[in-house]
Protein backbone atom coordinates (compact mmCIF):
# COMPACT_ATOMS: atom_id res chain seq x y z
CA UNK A 1 0.00 0.00 0.00
CA UNK A 2 0.88 3.34 -0.73
CA UNK A 3 1.23 5.97 2.06
CA UNK A 4 1.23 9.82 0.95
CA UNK A 5 0.98 13.02 2.22
CA UNK A 6 2.84 15.91 2.50
CA UNK A 7 5.26 18.15 4.98
CA UNK A 8 3.13 19.85 6.84
CA UNK A 9 3.20 22.89 9.32
CA UNK A 10 3.71 22.39 12.97
CA UNK A 11 3.39 26.12 13.94
CA UNK A 12 1.96 26.25 17.64
CA UNK A 13 3.35 23.02 18.59
CA UNK A 14 4.90 19.40 17.12
CA UNK A 15 0.75 18.52 18.08
CA UNK A 16 -0.70 20.21 15.04
CA UNK A 17 1.32 18.28 12.20
CA UNK A 18 -1.13 15.22 12.49
CA UNK A 19 -4.53 17.61 12.51
CA UNK A 20 -2.91 19.19 9.28
CA UNK A 21 -2.07 16.30 8.06
CA UNK A 22 -5.37 15.07 8.25
CA UNK A 23 -7.14 17.42 7.24
CA UNK A 24 -5.48 17.25 3.74
CA UNK A 25 -6.29 13.08 3.46
CA UNK A 26 -2.88 12.47 4.37
CA UNK A 27 -1.60 9.04 5.17
CA UNK A 28 1.51 10.00 6.05
CA UNK A 29 3.42 13.09 6.75
CA UNK A 30 6.82 15.27 7.46
CA UNK A 31 7.24 18.05 9.79
CA UNK A 32 10.21 19.99 11.83
CA UNK A 33 10.08 18.78 15.50
CA UNK A 34 11.48 22.42 16.17
CA UNK A 35 12.30 25.92 14.31
CA UNK A 36 14.26 25.13 11.13
CA UNK A 37 15.95 27.98 10.90
CA UNK A 38 17.43 28.31 14.15
CA UNK A 39 20.15 26.33 16.11
CA UNK A 40 18.27 25.85 19.62
CA UNK A 41 14.80 25.90 20.56
CA UNK A 42 12.97 25.03 23.43
CA UNK A 43 12.57 21.12 24.94
CA UNK A 44 9.32 19.69 23.77
CA UNK A 45 6.97 19.57 26.82
CA UNK A 46 5.53 17.35 28.27
CA UNK A 47 1.61 18.22 26.96
CA UNK A 48 2.92 18.82 23.92
CA UNK A 49 4.60 15.13 23.52
CA UNK A 50 1.52 13.46 24.93
CA UNK A 51 -0.91 15.19 22.40
CA UNK A 52 1.17 14.53 19.68
CA UNK A 53 1.10 10.82 20.60
CA UNK A 54 -2.81 11.41 20.79
CA UNK A 55 -3.21 12.88 17.54
CA UNK A 56 -1.21 10.28 15.81
CA UNK A 57 -3.41 7.63 17.57
CA UNK A 58 -6.50 9.34 16.62
CA UNK A 59 -6.16 9.70 12.89
CA UNK A 60 -4.15 6.37 12.88
CA UNK A 61 -0.46 7.98 11.64
CA UNK A 62 2.62 5.39 12.65
CA UNK A 63 6.04 6.31 13.36
CA UNK A 64 6.90 4.42 10.28
CA UNK A 65 4.63 6.72 8.08
CA UNK A 66 5.95 9.64 9.95
CA UNK A 67 9.07 11.20 8.20
CA UNK A 68 10.55 14.05 10.64
CA UNK A 69 13.27 16.56 8.89
CA UNK A 70 15.93 18.09 10.48
CA UNK A 71 16.95 21.79 10.67
CA UNK A 72 18.85 23.27 7.72
CA UNK A 73 21.52 24.56 9.67
CA UNK A 74 23.33 21.49 9.93
CA UNK A 75 26.02 19.89 8.13
CA UNK A 76 27.31 16.37 9.85
CA UNK A 77 30.25 16.88 7.19
CA UNK A 78 31.35 20.27 8.43
CA UNK A 79 35.27 20.56 7.91
CA UNK A 80 35.48 22.49 10.84
CA UNK A 81 35.88 21.50 14.41
CA UNK A 82 33.99 23.70 16.08
CA UNK A 83 31.46 23.91 13.48
CA UNK A 84 31.08 20.10 13.41
CA UNK A 85 30.54 19.55 16.52
CA UNK A 86 27.70 22.47 16.74
CA UNK A 87 26.08 20.63 13.94
CA UNK A 88 26.17 17.19 15.69
CA UNK A 89 25.15 18.59 18.81
CA UNK A 90 22.15 19.83 16.99
CA UNK A 91 21.42 16.69 15.44
CA UNK A 92 21.40 14.57 18.73
CA UNK A 93 19.08 16.88 19.98
CA UNK A 94 16.64 16.77 17.03
CA UNK A 95 17.35 12.90 17.41
CA UNK A 96 16.34 12.89 20.93
CA UNK A 97 13.11 14.53 20.48
CA UNK A 98 11.97 11.86 17.68
CA UNK A 99 13.27 9.84 20.51
CA UNK A 100 10.72 11.61 22.93
CA UNK A 101 7.58 11.92 20.30
CA UNK A 102 7.94 8.10 19.67
CA UNK A 103 8.95 8.25 16.19
CA UNK A 104 11.30 6.00 14.28
CA UNK A 105 12.85 8.06 11.13
CA UNK A 106 15.05 11.28 11.00
CA UNK A 107 15.60 12.46 7.35
CA UNK A 108 18.30 14.83 7.02
CA UNK A 109 20.81 16.29 3.95
CA UNK A 110 24.22 14.70 4.48
CA UNK A 111 25.79 18.13 4.26
CA UNK A 112 28.57 20.02 2.64
CA UNK A 113 32.43 19.87 2.20
CA UNK A 114 32.70 23.48 1.42
CA UNK A 115 35.25 22.89 -0.74
CA UNK A 116 38.03 22.71 2.05
CA UNK A 117 38.30 18.69 2.45
CA UNK A 118 37.71 16.39 -0.55
CA UNK A 119 33.81 14.59 -1.06
CA UNK A 120 35.42 11.39 0.70
CA UNK A 121 36.98 13.02 3.51
CA UNK A 122 33.73 15.18 3.80
CA UNK A 123 31.39 11.80 3.72
CA UNK A 124 33.31 9.97 6.31
CA UNK A 125 32.51 12.86 8.75
CA UNK A 126 29.02 12.62 8.12
CA UNK A 127 29.52 8.82 8.95
CA UNK A 128 31.26 9.62 12.24
CA UNK A 129 28.57 12.20 12.82
CA UNK A 130 25.74 9.56 12.58
CA UNK A 131 27.56 6.90 14.22
CA UNK A 132 27.93 9.57 17.36
CA UNK A 133 24.22 10.75 17.15
CA UNK A 134 23.09 6.91 17.20
CA UNK A 135 25.14 5.53 20.07
CA UNK A 136 23.63 8.11 22.15
CA UNK A 137 19.97 7.22 21.30
CA UNK A 138 17.96 3.89 20.51
CA UNK A 139 15.41 3.60 17.92
CA UNK A 140 15.95 6.47 15.47
CA UNK A 141 16.40 5.79 12.40
CA UNK A 142 19.27 8.39 9.97
CA UNK A 143 17.74 8.49 6.79
CA UNK A 144 19.59 10.24 4.48
CA UNK A 145 18.34 12.45 1.57
CA UNK A 146 19.80 12.66 -1.56
CA UNK A 147 20.55 15.83 -2.91
CA UNK A 148 20.50 17.60 -5.47
CA UNK A 149 24.10 18.70 -5.61
CA UNK A 150 24.04 22.47 -5.41
CA UNK A 151 27.39 23.80 -4.71
CA UNK A 152 29.51 22.00 -2.43
CA UNK A 153 26.73 19.76 -1.07
CA UNK A 154 27.22 16.21 -0.86
CA UNK A 155 25.09 13.41 -1.59
CA UNK A 156 23.41 13.59 -5.18
CA UNK A 157 24.87 10.53 -6.51
CA UNK A 158 24.17 7.49 -5.40
CA UNK A 159 27.40 6.29 -4.57
CA UNK A 160 27.98 8.88 -1.90
CA UNK A 161 25.14 7.61 0.00
CA UNK A 162 26.49 4.30 -0.25
CA UNK A 163 29.70 5.25 0.66
CA UNK A 164 28.00 6.96 3.70
CA UNK A 165 25.97 3.68 4.27
CA UNK A 166 29.46 1.88 4.18
CA UNK A 167 30.49 3.54 7.09
CA UNK A 168 27.80 3.38 9.69
CA UNK A 169 28.80 0.84 12.06
CA UNK A 170 24.44 0.09 12.91
CA UNK A 171 23.54 -0.74 9.49
CA UNK A 172 19.72 -1.69 10.96
CA UNK A 173 20.13 2.39 11.56
CA UNK A 174 20.45 4.08 8.94
CA UNK A 175 18.35 4.53 5.65
CA UNK A 176 17.97 6.68 2.37
CA UNK A 177 15.04 9.20 1.44
CA UNK A 178 14.88 9.77 -2.12
CA UNK A 179 13.49 13.07 -3.33
CA UNK A 180 12.07 13.05 -6.98
CA UNK A 181 12.93 16.36 -7.47
CA UNK A 182 16.86 16.51 -6.29
CA UNK A 183 17.08 12.73 -7.67
CA UNK A 184 16.34 14.37 -11.08
CA UNK A 185 17.94 17.96 -10.78
CA UNK A 186 21.01 15.38 -9.85
CA UNK A 187 21.32 14.41 -13.44
CA UNK A 188 19.20 10.70 -13.07
CA UNK A 189 16.72 11.01 -15.84
CA UNK A 190 13.56 9.80 -14.11
CA UNK A 191 11.94 10.78 -17.55
CA UNK A 192 13.49 8.97 -20.25
CA UNK A 193 15.18 6.57 -18.06
CA UNK A 194 12.76 5.48 -14.96
CA UNK A 195 14.26 1.67 -14.94
CA UNK A 196 17.70 2.63 -15.35
CA UNK A 197 17.24 5.03 -12.67
CA UNK A 198 16.15 2.77 -10.05
CA UNK A 199 18.14 -0.53 -11.02
CA UNK A 200 20.97 1.70 -10.36
CA UNK A 201 19.73 2.96 -6.99
CA UNK A 202 19.21 -0.96 -6.00
CA UNK A 203 22.62 -2.18 -7.08
CA UNK A 204 24.65 0.82 -5.80
CA UNK A 205 22.78 1.45 -2.53
CA UNK A 206 19.67 -1.20 -2.35
CA UNK A 207 15.79 -1.16 -2.35
CA UNK A 208 16.38 -1.93 1.40
CA UNK A 209 17.64 0.59 2.91
CA UNK A 210 14.97 2.80 1.16
CA UNK A 211 12.88 4.25 4.32
CA UNK A 212 11.02 7.36 2.41
CA UNK A 213 9.98 9.39 -0.32
CA UNK A 214 9.96 12.89 -1.14
CA UNK A 215 7.79 13.25 -4.27
CA UNK A 216 8.07 16.76 -6.15
CA UNK A 217 8.23 18.02 -9.59
CA UNK A 218 11.18 20.03 -10.63
CA UNK A 219 11.70 23.35 -12.05
CA UNK A 220 15.14 22.63 -13.62
CA UNK A 221 15.74 20.34 -16.40
CA UNK A 222 17.67 17.15 -15.61
CA UNK A 223 21.34 17.45 -14.48
CA UNK A 224 21.14 21.31 -13.83
CA UNK A 225 22.01 20.47 -10.13
CA UNK A 226 19.42 23.53 -8.90
CA UNK A 227 17.15 22.62 -6.16
CA UNK A 228 13.45 24.36 -6.82
CA UNK A 229 10.63 22.33 -6.37
CA UNK A 230 7.41 22.19 -8.46
CA UNK A 231 4.12 21.02 -8.38
CA UNK A 232 3.31 17.92 -9.60
CA UNK A 233 2.84 17.71 -13.32
CA UNK A 234 3.92 21.46 -13.41
CA UNK A 235 7.53 21.10 -13.73
CA UNK A 236 9.97 19.16 -15.96
CA UNK A 237 9.68 15.47 -14.47
CA UNK A 238 5.91 15.59 -15.40
CA UNK A 239 2.44 13.15 -14.42
CA UNK A 240 3.66 10.43 -16.23
CA UNK A 241 6.51 9.31 -14.06
CA UNK A 242 4.57 10.02 -10.99
CA UNK A 243 1.41 7.57 -12.49
CA UNK A 244 4.02 5.00 -12.98
CA UNK A 245 6.09 5.39 -9.60
CA UNK A 246 2.42 5.24 -7.69
CA UNK A 247 1.87 1.87 -9.47
CA UNK A 248 5.39 0.59 -8.60
CA UNK A 249 5.17 -1.83 -5.70
CA UNK A 250 9.00 -0.84 -4.76
CA UNK A 251 7.83 2.03 -3.27
CA UNK A 252 4.51 0.29 -1.17
CA UNK A 253 4.71 0.78 2.60
CA UNK A 254 7.06 3.89 3.05
CA UNK A 255 6.38 7.42 3.71
CA UNK A 256 6.12 9.50 0.79
CA UNK A 257 5.86 12.98 0.70
CA UNK A 258 5.43 16.08 -0.87
CA UNK A 259 7.01 18.85 -0.39
CA UNK A 260 5.55 21.31 -3.38
CA UNK A 261 5.51 24.92 -3.27
CA UNK A 262 1.50 25.56 -3.51
CA UNK A 263 0.35 23.72 -0.47
CA UNK A 264 -3.00 24.94 -1.09
CA UNK A 265 -3.33 22.13 -4.01
CA UNK A 266 -1.73 19.83 -1.45
CA UNK A 267 -5.03 17.80 -1.24
CA UNK A 268 -5.88 17.44 -4.66
CA UNK A 269 -2.12 16.35 -5.33
CA UNK A 270 -2.69 13.20 -2.90
CA UNK A 271 -5.96 12.38 -3.96
CA UNK A 272 -4.54 12.63 -7.67
CA UNK A 273 -1.40 10.50 -6.28
CA UNK A 274 -3.78 7.66 -4.60
CA UNK A 275 -5.73 7.66 -7.52
CA UNK A 276 -3.01 6.18 -9.52
CA UNK A 277 -1.78 4.20 -6.82
CA UNK A 278 -5.41 1.93 -7.24
ZN1 LIG B 1 13.30 16.72 -0.05
ZN1 LIG C 1 14.79 20.15 -2.22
Amino acid sequence: MKYIGAHVSAAGGVEFAPVNAHQIGATAFALFTKNQRQWVSKPLTEESIASFKAHCKEYGYQPEFILPHDSYLINLGHPEEEALEKSRAAFLDEMQRCEQLGLRLLNFHPGSHLGKVSVEESLALVAESINIALKQTTGVIAVIENTAGQGTNLGSEFWQLKYIIDRVEDKSRVGVCLDTCHTFAAGYDLVNDYEGVFNEFDEVVGFSYLRGMHINDSKKEVGSHVDRHESIGKGCIGFAFFERLMKDKRFDNIPLVLETIDETLWPEEIAWLKEQAQ
